[in-house]
């Protein structure tokens, strides 16, 4: 465990590690990021933190040559490089039985699920090898593009953007080779499925069976290849320049045979994407009844019926859940019609569930291909790829979701560097200074406090009976968050700013760590309930297709007094808390992502967004937390290896103890004092420029 890393390495452009930057300031870090960026130099370090910067281009560093060049290498020894860290974490889980996990931060577009990819191949290609191993490893990588065809998506942030959150615990034997592994899903923003940002698409899965697909499955799967044809579909934005779209699907069929898909499953699971697209062409009129309500019918059943062949359900079953509600109350049972405005909201309810219980399905599925065929105790590698922090002009309940997710994050990196650091201090016996960082804690518990976070009252305003609406959610933040640093809106002053008048009046406006977000409440109720109506889910569940029957369990009449399932943001706020506490268990590995323009274009580095970064990933902190009082450290034995030659009582050989040997070798160099100080197992060095003066004499 050697920890002095040097920027002396002889092609190194700029400095390979921030802690070594002098002198450091903003402008420095950020003139060395560029400096760096500009030579293609996408990596640097802050110790064993890797910042990425995305290229935008493909460049040739990630080869089998590079692989060869990184494995078993200290980090200090080569260029910066994501495989650095991938092979510390693979090696320390191996040979010292530490499991790890890599946690990638970064906002969207900025070349996290890039970065997780490289680091499982990375794993892949210097862990060990032969059939049986190959064939995990292969289902492991190949579990990659399956999920991303179902789960991504063009925004204007990222044309391949994740729309969901996922964590993959890879498991190794006791040699290190890879076992399986276990997938976890978070929350897929399925409102996507029916309604998509200007400029934006639908999940990719969607233009690829239409691009990719033979006439004949085509035919079979009732389905026409112009996009045009689906009102689900984004038009304006159907066809994006470097995505093929038809080369894609082939290479998702190829991929879900390896993660050992039989073929009918993916016949099912095509029939049920073909009927998504389908549902959103139901068009529904409404039709005058006697007693004066207004009762929505099925314009045009074409697509209602070939939906229904397509699911096995009867086509009356669909149809009559289309246009009319059974409501229970106390063992009786009420039936009301629904009106046009209500049947579209059915069906657009009905077609995000059936896309995103789809997607979880896949996600199980997958895992039980890749699930480790053994009971032996298991290392394991935990990789997060989780969407980044976002910031669009309309925010709504999933914004504040995925930015909730980013706050956990980073409140786990502050809390692990910091801790971590300040650990290495007591057990060194050496004496830590504060350093005054932000902690984003409090705007945690804005969001998740059980009373009164703005998620437990969004749950009481949903489960609480009379007229519960948008508004009312909001009424209750503002009387309930009223005074909180970190909360806004127009009818409540928060302590640090006046009350700001122009902001909407259906929004509320918090301070995340990474910025100020304005949330708009219109949805807020509805999606964190996500009911489906209970006819939908009895006619699905009548379904007699395989595959959409397991997927609305809700819909079995034999199981009619299930309580209330729980709140979308309930369940999420729960997935994350275990995340978190799974994560805490592990030696954690960070990179942080940059994105350093807003075209998707290589060569841009816009200095203003990439400062904006730099700050509120709070990466000055981290360096400053770095160099907090001892820039350097170094077990005794390495460093006295390094630097014997410098002294004459140390070379060729020391006999004493290492640490004798080192404060002998100090001693001689004449190094001051306050430069240095001895820790149990390490010595510790105070200034860069002192270990730049050591390796200078090294090398003359
Ligand atoms: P989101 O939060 O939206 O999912 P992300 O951080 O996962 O964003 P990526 O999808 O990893 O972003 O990266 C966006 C695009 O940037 C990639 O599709 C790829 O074109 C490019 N890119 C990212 N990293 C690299 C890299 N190391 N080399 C080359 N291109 C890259
Ligand atoms: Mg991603």
């Amino acid at each position: 465990l050697i920890e002095v890393k040097t920027s002396l390495l002889d092609n190194m452009i700029g400095v390979g590690d921030m802690v070594l930057l002098e002198p450091l300031s903003e402008n420095s870090f950020i003139q060395n990021l560029k400096n760096r960026f500009d030579h293609d130099e996408i990596y640097t370090y802050i110790g064993t933190v890797v910042i990425s910067i995305n290229p935008y281009q493909s460049l040739p560093i990630y080869t089998a040559d590079k692989v060869e060049e990184y494995r078993n290498r200290n980090f200090y020894e080569l260029n910066p490089h994501i495989y650095a860290l991938a092979d510390e974490a693979y090696r320390s889980l191996r040979d010292q039985d530490k499991d790890q996990c890599i946690l990638i931060t970064g906002e969207s577009g900025a070349g996290k699920t890039e970065a997780s990819k490289l680091v499982m191949s990375y794993v892949a290609a210097v862990c060990g090898k032969g059939q049986e191993v190959n064939k995990v490893k292969e289902q492991l990588l190949q579990s990659n593009p399956v999920l991303e065809a179902f789960g991504n998506a063009k925004t204007v942030r990222n044309d391949n953007s994740s729309r969901f959150g996922k964590y993959m615990d890879i498991e190794f034997d006791f040699k290190g080779d890879p076992l399986g592994g276990v997938i976890s899903n978070y929350l897929l923003e399925k409102s996507r499925v029916v309604k998509q940002p200007r400029g934006e698409r639908n999940f990719h899965i969607f233009y690829q069976l239409l691009s990719g697909a033979s006439d004949d499955l085509l035919k079979r799967l009732k389905l026409e290849r112009d996009v045009s044809k689906y009102n689900y579909l984004s038009l304006d934005s159907a066809v994006v320049s470097d995505l093929d779209d038809g080369a894609n699907f082939r290479i998702i069929m190829d991929a879900m045979k390896t993660v050992c898909f039989m073929d009918n499953e993916v016949q099912s699971v095509l029939e049920l994407v073909a009927a998504v697209m389908k549902l959103g062409n139901i068009e529904f009129k409404s039709e005058s009844r006697v007693n004066g309500f207004d009762e929505s019918r099925v314009e045009d059943n074409n697509d209602l019926k070939e939906i229904c062949e397509l699911l096995g359900i009867e086509q009356i079953v669909l149809e009559r859940a289309f246009s009319s509600r059974t409501l229970e109350a106390k063992q009786e049972k009420v039936s009301t019609t629904l009106n046009v405005a209500q049947a579209y909201y059915a069906r657009d309810a009905l077609a995000k569930n059936l896309y995103s219980r789809l997607f979880s399905w896949l996600v199980t599925r997958i895992n039980e291909s890749i699930k480790a065929q053994t009971k032996q105790s298991k290392k394991v590698m935990g990789v997060l790829d989780i969407y980044g922090f976002e910031i669009f002009e309309n925010n709504s309940f999933e914004q504040f979701i995925i930015n909730y997710c980013n706050e956990k994050l980073q409140q786990i990196f502050i809390d692990l560097t910091l801790h971590e650091e300040q650990e290495e201090y007591i057990r060194e016996g050496i004496e830590w200074k504060n350093i005054e960082y932000f902690n984003n804690a409090v705007i945690c518990d804005l969001i998740e406090n059980n009373n009164k976070g703005i998620l437990a009252m969004l749950d009481d305003e949903c489960l609480r009976p009379g007229t519960v609406t948008d508004e009312t959610f909001l009424d209750k933040l503002n009387t309930v968050c009223a005074g909180h640093h970190h909360f806004e809106s127009r009818h409540c002053t928060n302590s640090q700013f006046l009350t700001d008048h122009t902001l909407p009046h259906n929004c509320f406006r918090i301070q995340h760590y990474a910025g100020k977000v304005l949330y708009c409440v219109e949805g807020f109720v509805d999606k964190n309930n996500d009911l489906l109506y209970r006819d939908l889910s009895q006619a699905m569940y009548k379904a007699r297709h395989p595959l959409i029957k397991l997927l609305f369990p809700e819909g079995d009449p034999s199981k009619m007094n299930l309580k209330r399932p729980p709140t979308a943001g309930f369940q999420f706020r729960a997935s994350v808390g275990t995340l978190m506490k799974n994560l805490q268990t592990k030696n954690p590995n960070y990179i942080r992502c940059i994105k350093p323009n807003d075209k998707k274009a290589a060569r841009i580095f816009t200095e203003t967004l990439v400062r904006h970064q730099v700050r509120y990933l709070g990466l000055m902190e981290n360096v400053r937390v770095r160099r907090a009082g001892y820039a350097f450290r170094q077990l005794y034995k390495p460093c006295l290896e390094r630097y014997k030659m410098l002294c004459q009582q140390t070379w060729p050989h020391w006999r004493g103890p290492a640490r004798e040997g080192v404060e002998m070798l100090l001693n001689s160099l004449q190094v001051p004092k306050e430069e240095f100080c001895y820790g149990c197992s390490k010595i510790f060095i105070r200034n860069p420029k002192t270990l730049f003066a050591l390796e200078k004499k090294r090398r003359e």
